[in-house]
Order: C-alpha cells, then sequence, then structure tokens
C-alpha cells in the first residue's frame, strides 16, 4: 500500500480515511503522529521535532484546527481523533491477543483505562503499563523492550511523548507506536470525554476548555496565528 501525502505548513499529512491508516500502519510499523496545531507551531521553533514527524510512518490530522487548515489549502481530508485511532488499534491487535504497552498519565490511570478496555476486548493482552511521571526514561524503555510490545501507546502529552517514541523506536523497530496525550485519562473515565455532537462538529476542544479553563492560552492565539500562517501560506506559497 502506497502512502499518500499532502502538505501543511511544511509537514507531510497523509490523505488516508480511518481504515485505510490502520491497514498502512499494520503492514508497515512504525510511528503514528496525531498532529494538531500546537504541534505545527512547537515544530517551528524546534526543527528535530520536525523533522522527527516527517520521517514518522504515519502523521494523521487530529482534530478540526488541521483538518481547516487542509481545507483552506484545497484538500478535503476528514480528521481523524487519535483517542479513536488508538482505540481501533486495541480493537485490532486484541483480535489475536498481541501485547500492547500503556504508558503515561497520572499514576494507577492507565490501569484503569486498561480494565475499562478489557471489557470491550476481553483478549486484550496488556503487556506492560506504567504512568507517565516517571524521571528515568532509560529504566523505563528497558522494561518496556523486555516487555516485548507489538502496539505502544504513549500519553504524555506533546512533545513529550514523541521524544519517548524517538528513542523508543530505535529498540523496537517493528513496533507501532502512537502518541495520544489524554485518553487514558479518558478511558479511565476520570475525564469525561466531549459529548457526540460536540465530536460530530469538531468542537471537542470547545468542550475542553470550558471544562478546563487552563486549556484556554493553549489554544490562543496559536489556533487562529496558524489559520493566518496557512491562509499566507495558500497566498504566497510555503515559506
Ligand atoms: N502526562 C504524563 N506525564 C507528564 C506530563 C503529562 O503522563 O510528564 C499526562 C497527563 O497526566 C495527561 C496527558 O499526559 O494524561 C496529557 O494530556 P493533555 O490533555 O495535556 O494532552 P493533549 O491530549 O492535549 O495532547
Amino acid at each position: 500500500m502506497e502512502r499518500s501525502t499532502v502538505k501543511l505548513q511544511g509537514y507531510n499529512i497523509d490523505s488516508f480515511n480511518v481504515d485505510e491508516a490502520l491497514r498502512y500502519i499494520t503492514e508497515k510499523k512504525g510511528i503514528v503522529i496525531t498532529i494538531n496545531p500546537e504541534m505545527v507551531k512547537y515544530g517551528k521553533q524546534n526543527p528535530e521535532f520536525a523533522d522527527f514527524v516527517n520521517t514518522s510512518e504515519l502523521v494523521i490530522p487530529d482534530g478540526i484546527g488541521i483538518e481547516i487548515g487542509l481545507r483552506i489549502l484545497g484538500y478535503k481530508i476528514k480528521r481523524i481523533a487519535g483517542i479513536d485511532f488508538a482505540k481501533r488499534l486495541v480493537a485490532e491487535f486484541s483480535k489475536t491477543s498481541q501485547p500492547i504497552a500503556f504508558i503515561g498519565a497520572k499514576p494507577q490511570i492507565a490501569e484503569l483505562a486498561v480494565q475499562n478496555l478489557k471489557k470491550e476486548y476481553e483478549n486484550l493482552n496488556a503487556c506492560y503499563i506504567h504512568d507517565g511521571y516517571f524521571q528515568d526514561d532509560k529504566a523505563v524503555l528497558n522494561e518496556l523492550v523486555n516487555s516485548n510490545p507489538k502496539l505502544v501507546l504513549i500519553a504524555l502529552g506533546s512533545p513529550k511523548q514523541e521524544f519517548f517514541i524517538r528513542n523508543a523506536k530505535k529498540l523496537l523497530p517493528d513496533t507501532i507506536f502512537i502518541g495520544i496525550g489524554g485518553s487514558f485519562d479518558v478511558w479511565s473515565g476520570t475525564v469525561k470525554r466531549a459529548p457526540k455532537i460536540y465530536q460530530k462538529l469538531g468542537l471537542e476542544w470547545l468542550y475542553r476548555t470550558i471544562k478546563e479553563p487552563q486549556r484556554f492560552k493553549r489554544i490562543f492565539p496559536t489556533l487562529p496565528l496558524f489559520l493566518v500562517d496557512v491562509i499566507t501560506e495558500k497566498i504566497c506559497g510555503e515559506k
């Protein structure tokens, strides 16, 4: 299966739909990036990060900001929420009990998330679970490698999770990795996901901002400035 990407603010973004993306990465293995405007911004100050994203195996447009940005450039590509994509991967890997590692969130949250996921996927094989507040990356990497996972879900928030994945991939070249921010909090039942109507309208960010007002300064001015940059890219071409 061939990749088909489009360019947005210097990033290669895949144009697959969910099923194609799932098929592609299960065959290819490697890193799935769930890109959002904050990551685009971070990559502008940190070329190493941008380079890491551009050398990853799959980059899916997570969220309405990226979907609108792509639309401005004339690409009709539907967003794929990282949390949903990760769940599809868990479902797929659980069919044959392939080992899955869960790293991230506050203590006990990942365990709770796994317990809840097991209610849906009874053959889920969690080979490694660790919270996201560790100091010794090496020790966690070592334990992770020894658990021999085929899929690794990392929920440390961005860019921490991407830097962790970059190191882990060198040790586990045939494994799939995906960074999924606050997803364990949702699966554990600790944080409520936005109701379906918000998800459908692409307003999940609004719901999260209402629930956690401290997120406001993360979204503003990042989102409007991102859109201004994309409009400039459309008019003047990429800088
Ligand atoms: N987190 C972590 N280790 C850290 C910092 C954050 O495990 O050192 C976790 C945090 O507990 C939360 C997630 O990473 O579960 C970040 O969630 P956030 O909602 O900020 O991520 P987003 O989905 O917005 O990328």
